[in-house]
C-alpha cells in the first residue's frame, strides 16, 4: 500500500492539480497538505497577503482524488517554544537564498515535520521550484527519511508563463510581459546551443533580454548553476539549470530551464 503526500501552500492552479493528478495515478492512497508556513517567509515578505481560499482548495483536493486534506493552523505544527530547524547550508549559498535568507531553513524545517506526521512511501514536488527540490532531495538522504521524492515539470500557462499563487499580484501589463521569463531561458539555451559556453556571457545576453521585453520587471538574479549540486558554473559544458527571479511589483516570479547537454 503506497501513500503520496503533496505539500502545499494552496491557492491551487494547475501546477498542483499536476502533482496531485500523478500521486494519484501513481499510489493508493493521496494526502495533501495546506499550510502557508510562516517560517519560511521572510519579515517583508507576502505572508500576510499570501493568497487563501480554503474552501475552492477544499473541493478541488478531493475533486482531483485528495483522500485526505491536512490544513493544520500555525499554532498546530510549531510551539511557542519551537527550537529545532533543518538546514542544508550547501545548497543554500545560491540562487533564491541569497534574496530570502532563511527561506529554506523554513521549507526544510516544515517539510520534515510532514514528512514525519503523514509517513508517505513517496512526496511530490514540482520543479518550478528546482532549489526547493534539490534541498528536499538531500535531506531526506542526509536525514534517513525512508521516503521516495518525486519532481515532476513544471506547469505553464498557454504563453509560457509558470503558474503560480503569485501570478494573481500581476497587473495586466506585468502579466503580459512576464511570460519573457521563460521565453528568455528558452532564448538563453539555444544562445548555449549555438555554442555560448561562457556563463557570464549567457546571463549577461539574458539580462538584456529581459531588460528590453521586461521594463516593469526588477531582475532579482539570473544563474547558472549544477542542477544538482546548485554549484554556480562558469563555463557550460555539461549539466547546466537556468534559473531566474524577477520582481513585479510585489510578486517576485521564479522560473527555471534544464540545458540540453
Ligand atoms: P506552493 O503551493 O507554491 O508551495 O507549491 C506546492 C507544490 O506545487 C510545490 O512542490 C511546487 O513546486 C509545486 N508547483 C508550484 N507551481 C507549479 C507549477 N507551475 N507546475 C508544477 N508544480 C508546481
Amino acid at each position: 500500500l503506497t501513500t503520496a503526500l503533496v505539500p502545499t501552500m494552496g491557492a491551487f492552479h494547475r501546477g498542483h492539480l499536476s502533482l496531485m493528478k500523478w500521486a494519484r495515478d501513481n499510489s493508493r492512497r493521496v494526502i495533501v497538505s495546506l499550510f502557508v508556513n510562516p517560517t519560511q517567509f521572510g519579515p517583508g515578505e507576502d505572508l500576510a497577503a499570501y493568497p487563501r481560499a480554503f474552501e475552492r482548495d477544499a473541493r478541488l483536493a478531493e475533486e482531483h482524488g485528495a483522500d485526505a486534506l491536512f490544513a493544520p493552523r500555525p499554532e498546530d505544527m510549531y510551539s511557542e517554544d519551537h527550537a529545532t530547524w533543518v538546514e542544508v547550508p550547501k545548497l543554500t549559498r545560491a540562487l533564491c537564498a541569497r534574496s530570502r535568507p532563511g527561506h529554506f531553513r523554513g521549507v526544510a524545517t516544515i517539510v520534515t515535520k510532514l514528512l514525519i506526521l503523514a509517513c508517505p512511501n513517496i512526496a511530490v514536488f514540482g520543479e518550478k521550484d528546482w532549489q526547493q527540490l534539490a534541498v528536499i532531495r538531500r535531506l531526506v538522504v542526509d536525514l534517513n527519511l525512508p521516503v521516495k521524492i518525486v519532481g515532476r515539470p513544471t506547469v505553464r500557462e498557454d504563453d509560457g508563463l509558470a503558474m503560480s499563487s503569485r501570478n494573481a499580484y500581476l497587473s495586466e501589463d506585468e502579466r503580459k510581459q512576464a511570460p519573457n521569463i521563460y521565453a528568455g531561458l528558452r532564448e538563453l539555451n539555444k544562445w548555449r546551443k549555438a555554442g555560448e559556453k561562457s556563463a557570464q556571457t549567457l546571463v549577461q545576453r539574458l539580462e538584456e533580454h529581459y531588460r528590453r521585453t521586461m521594463p516593469s520587471g526588477e531582475i532579482d538574479y539570473i544563474q547558472i548553476v549544477h542542477p544538482r549540486t546548485l554549484e554556480p558554473l562558469s563555463t557550460v559544458v555539461g549539466p547546466a539549470l537556468a534559473a531566474a527571479a524577477v520582481r513585479f511589483g510585489k510578486a517576485r516570479l521564479i522560473d527555471n530551464l534544464l540545458l540540453e547537454a
